[in-house]
């Protein structure tokens, strides 16, 4: 089976958010990377389409994607004061969704560069 090749793929793993990166997968794994720099590789190829884990967890528990966004809007509902925390290796498009979150149910935003 001849391997899958991607062009202009995303790398997310800093904030640069290199979007020219071309990668090849041997299965589901990467294993060639061009235009990355020595981290965008490693994280490339050290990421797999293996599912490793369960979709999502509710108190370590196994739970559906459907359950646990419906226990993320309970926990949301009744917090005073929520923080929406990280934002570091997603893209903007997902920073303005978290940003809008945390405007609708009165929250607070920090990202890891305040440690
Ligand atoms: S390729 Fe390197 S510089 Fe570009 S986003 Fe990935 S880690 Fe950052």
């Amino acid at each position: 089976m001849p391997p899958t090749t991607l062009e202009n793929a995303t790398c997310t793993f800093c904030g640069c958010v290199c979007d020219n990166i071309g990668l090849e997968a041997d299965g589901d794994r990467i294993v060639k990377t061009k235009r990355a720099c020595g981290l965008g590789e490693a994280w490339f190829k050290n990421h797999t389409a293996e599912r490793l884990y369960p979709d999502a967890l509710i108190d370590g528990k196994p739970a559906s994607v459907d359950e646990a966004v419906e226990a993320a809007a309970d926990y949301l509902y009744q917090a005073n004061m929520p923080l929406v925390y990280g934002l570091s290796n997603i893209t903007c498009e997902a920073q303005r969704k978290a940003v809008a979150l945390a405007e609708l149910v009165g929250g607070v935003v920090d990202s890891h560069t305040s440690l």
